[in-house]
C-alpha cells in the first residue's frame, strides 16, 4: 500500500523514509485541518450563499490533494455522462424516513433496512414523536432485521429527542454529539433529509480517491472538502457559462442536488465498473484520468 505525503502544488507522492532526519515541511496538524476545513465550510453551508467566495479553495490547498478543482467536475461529468441522470435516489427524501434510515443502515445491506423501515411503518413509528415514545424493547424487534438492533434503537431515540427539542433542522455539531452517529451518517441526513449542501463520503468514494489519485490515506474531512470546493467552483462556472445544461439557476439550490448525483454516481460505478476485485478499468469513463493506484497490470486482484 502506497503511503507518503502528497506535495499538493506539485500532485507527486513522496514516501515516507525511516532516516531519521528532520522533515522539510510540516504536516498540517489537526488544528490546522480544522481550521482549513472552517474556511471552506464558512463559505459552503452556511446562510445558503453557497458559491459567493472563490477563496474558499485556498483552505483545501492545504490538503495533500493532487487533482485541481476542475478535476472534481470533470469526474462528475464522465460519470454522468456514462451512467445518466440520477434523481430521487435516497428513498423517502426529504422526510424523517431519511433520518431512520441513515442510522439504520450502518453496517448492513439496504434490503435489511427495507425490512426494519416497513415495520416501523406498521407500527406507525415513522415520526420523532413516535419514535421518542415507543417503548425501547419494541423499537428493538421492529427493527431487528437491520441488525445492531440494541445500539441502533437507543441511536434512533436519541436523535428523535434532538428533533422533539426544537430542531426542525439539526446541526451537525448536534448529530455528531449522539453516540453512534458518525460523519457519514450525519451528513446523509443533513443531505438527503434536509438538502444541506454537506457531501457524503463513504467507503466507496474512498476507494475511487485511492484509485484515481493514489491518495490513499486522506481523511473523511480531507476528501470531503475537496469534493464540497470542487464542485461548488463546477457549479459556479457552468452556471456562469451561457450553453449551461444544469436545471438549477440557483446554485444554493444546485449544490446539494449535486453532492447527492455525485455521490449516487459514485455508489453505481463502484457496483457496476470500479469493483473491489478486478475493477472492469478497460470499460471505464475514468480510465483516462485515473492511475489506477494499487491495481495489477491484468487487474485481477487488486490492493484497494
Ligand atoms: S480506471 Fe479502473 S481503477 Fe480507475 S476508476 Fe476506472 S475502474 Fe476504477
Amino acid at each position: 500500500m502506497a503511503r507518503g505525503i502528497f506535495n499538493a502544488e506539485s500532485g507527486t507522492l513522496k514516501k515516507r523514509g525511516h532516516t531519521g532526519k528532520k522533515r522539510a515541511k510540516k504536516r498540517p496538524t489537526r488544528a490546522d485541518k480544522e481550521k482549513n476545513r472552517k474556511a471552506v465550510r464558512s463559505t459552503s453551508n452556511e446562510g445558503g450563499s453557497a458559491v459567493e467566495d472563490d477563496s474558499a479553495i485556498k483552505g483545501v490547498k492545504g490538503f495533500n490533494w493532487p487533482f485541481s478543482t476542475d478535476d472534481i467536475w470533470q469526474i462528475y461529468s464522465l460519470l454522468k455522462q456514462h451512467y445518466g441522470p440520477q434523481t430521487r435516489w435516497w428513498p423517502g427524501e426529504g422526510t424523517f424516513e431519511v433520518v431512520i434510515g441513515a442510522v439504520l443502515t450502518q453496517n448492513t445491506a439496504w434490503a435489511n433496512v427495507d425490512k426494519a423501515l416497513k415495520n416501523l411503518r406498521k407500527a406507525h413509528a415513522v415520526t420523532p414523536q413516535a419514535l421518542a415514545s415507543i417503548d425501547e424493547k419494541n423499537l428493538e424487534e421492529l427493527i431487528r432485521p437491520a441488525g445492531f438492533y440494541r445500539q441502533k434503537a437507543s441511536r434512533l431515540k436519541a436523535v428523535s429527542n434532538l428533533f422533539l427539542g426544537g430542531a426542525s433542522s439539526p446541526s451537525r455539531d448536534a448529530l455528531l454529539a449522539i453516540k453512534g452517529i458518525g460523519k457519514e451518517t450525519a451528513d446523509s441526513i443533513l443531505l438527503y433529509g434536509y438538502n444541506k449542501p454537506f457531501f457524503v463520503v463513504d467507503a466507496y468514494t474512498k476507494r475511487l480517491v485511492c484509485r484515481i489519485s493514489g491518495a490513499c490515506s486522506l481523511t473523511y474531512d480531507e476528501i470531503q472538502a475537496v469534493f464540497e470546493s470542487g464542485l461548488r467552483e463546477g457549479l459556479k462556472k457552468n452556471l456562469q457559462s451561457s450553453s449551461s445544461s444544469l436545471p438549477f439557476s440557483s446554485a444554493s439550490v444546485g449544490l446539494a442536488e449535486i453532492f447527492k448525483e455525485l455521490h449516487a454516481l459514485i455508489v453505481e460505478h463502484a457496483k457496476a465498473i470500479c469493483l473491489k476485485r478486478a475493477p472492469k478499468c478497460e470499460s471505464c469513463p475514468l480510465k483516462a484520468v485515473c492511475k489506477k493506484e494499487g491495481i495489477n497490470a491484468t487487474h485481477s486482484t487488486t490492493t484497494y
